[in-house]
């Protein structure tokens, strides 16, 4: 038997490659520009939630943004740290976002959280 040859984790190096020119070398989220060996395949939809292998499920990703966007949707994951909607974004944003805009972002939904808690009240569920 052939381990993981079922559930295949390793995307191809052509679907790779392709993603690469498409994405001009850099981080889909961030816009970072990267090696292919320092980017990340990422599933749009994560294989966890039935995302597929498909290359229109797949992305590339800086290893930061991977980490940040763990099991989270590309829709979840865009809507959380305000960027453009998949729909709307044609690519890697035109200019880079710097790490620190998403270390704040991730801060401040730290921090609304902690405070939602406190107040446990139905203010933030508007
Ligand atoms: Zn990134």
């Amino acid at each position: 038997m052939i381990f993981g040859e079922t559930r295949r984790k390793h995307v191809g190096t052509t679907e790779q490659k392709l993603l690469f020119d498409s994405q001009k070398g850099r981080c889909m989220y961030c816009g970072r520009k990267l090696g292919l060996a320092y980017l990340h395949v990422d599933h749009k939809t994560p294989i966890s939630r039935d995302g597929s292998n498909k290359i229109r499920n797949l992305q590339l990703i800086c290893g930061p943004c991977n980490t940040r966007k763990g099991s989270m949707t590309d829709g979840e994951f865009r809507r959380k740290y305000g960027l453009t909607p998949a729909t709307k974004a044609k690519g890697p944003p035109a200019k880079a976002i710097p790490q620190s805009y998403f270390e704040k972002k991730t801060k401040e939904i730290a921090d609304k959280k902690a405070k939602r808690k406190k107040k446990d009240g139905g203010f933030w569920g508007l």
